[in-house]
């Protein structure tokens, strides 16, 4: 049976890690969250945060589109972001590449320009990693980070009567691709979005402590918000004309004659952060002066996932969102 047949990378996941120890101790959360988090707790220490992101040539980025310093940043940036949903700072990265055998030294050294930028920016150290040739460049970071048990959010956390919030508008990541992809030069605004994405560690903290579930938008915003409802045993409902868009998003979906809307659900690598919180805490948070939008509630379970439409009509929340158009 292929991959697709069982239903993609989740299914997949889901069947390998029956074959290995899942369970220890000390691990508090292990697959199933943006990072897993390992000891802490009883004795008053910070929990150690552990995620790891793999860009491969072609499939994640395109060296025609991306500078190799480009995609070097955003290696580490979208590391950074798991980190960032789980309240935590990011501290040690390991860096593995595999690159063609013709890889031009200068090619690397570049990467490693991006990636230390990206480091400095966020205080992060090398500390490490694996090298190798391949006949497709990828680059496979593991970053380590920390958080404390009063700011550590995981996805598990959101509660019935919860607000649903987004830390800043969508899509604008998913369209630059689209009209790369296209072969249509993009607006600066959603070309840079795409090419050299920011993450929100500038907010994660202040946020953290007050939020129940955090998760980091990556794959659209539909899927983070199943991603809450499965592991928080919820429902959700979510408003489509809350849901802010990236400027230049709706010219972009008039363009290339697809729905805006799934640009934001469906698309990916927005790499801002959706929390639920608690009305009240959202006041204290607006106190603080973070920019939070909501875009729905999060319901019992047997509400289910529920989209609401602009023309009012209610349809499935899912990832493929453009199914129901
Ligand atoms: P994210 O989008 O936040 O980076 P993913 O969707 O990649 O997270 O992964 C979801 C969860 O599954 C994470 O906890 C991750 O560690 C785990 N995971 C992904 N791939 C594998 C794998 N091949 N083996 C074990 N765990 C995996
Ligand atoms: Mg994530």
């Amino acid at each position: 049976m292929k991959i697709h047949e069982i239903g993609g990378e989740f299914a997949l996941i889901d069947r390998l890690r029956r074959l290995a120890p899942t369970s220890h101790d000390d691990l508090m959360t292990g697959i199933g969250d943006d990072a897993a988090v390992i000891g802490g707790n009883a004795s008053g220490q910070d929990f150690l945060l552990a995620t790891t992101d793999m860009l491969v040539d072609t499939r994640h980025f395109r060296r025609d589109w991306s500078t190799p310093s480009q995609i070097g940043t955003k290696a580490v940036t979208c590391n950074v972001s798991d980190i960032a949903a789980m309240g935590g700072t990011p501290t040690f990265m390991f860096v593995s590449i595999a690159l063609e055998k013709d890889t031009e030294v200068s090619w690397a050294q570049e990467l490693y320009t991006g990636m230390a930028e990206a480091c400095r920016q966020y205080g992060i150290v090398l500390a490490g990693g694996d090298t190798t040739s391949s006949e497709t460049n990828t680059i496979c970071i593991t970053l380590l980070g920390r958080a404390t048990a009063s700011s550590l959010c995981l996805r598990s956390h959101a509660r019935p009567g919860d607000l649903l919030c987004v830390t800043g508008p969508l899509g604008g990541s998913a369209a630059g691709l689209k009209l790369l992809t296209m072969g249509v030069t993009p607006p600066d605004n959603i070309r840079a979005k795409h090419v050299t994405p920011g993450c929100r560690l500038d907010v994660s903290s202040t946020i953290a402590p007050l939020a129940g579930a955090m998760i980091d938008i990556s794959d659209g915003l539909a899927a983070e918000v199943n991603h809450i409802c499965d592991r928080s045993g919820t429902g959700a409902t979510i408003v489509a004309d809350q849901i802010p868009l990236y400027p230049s998003v709706l010219d972009t979906a008039a363009l290339a004659e697809n729905d805006p809307l799934a640009f934001a659900l469906s698309g990916g690598e927005d790499f801002e952060l959706l929390f639920s919180i608690d009305p009240e805490n959202l006041k204290k948070l607006a106190k603080k002066r973070v920019d939070a939008t909501i875009v729905g509630k999060v319901t019992e379970k047997e509400f289910g996932r529920v989209l609401i439409l602009p023309d009012g009509k209610r349809t499935r929340l899912s990832g493929g969102y453009t199914h129901f158009q």
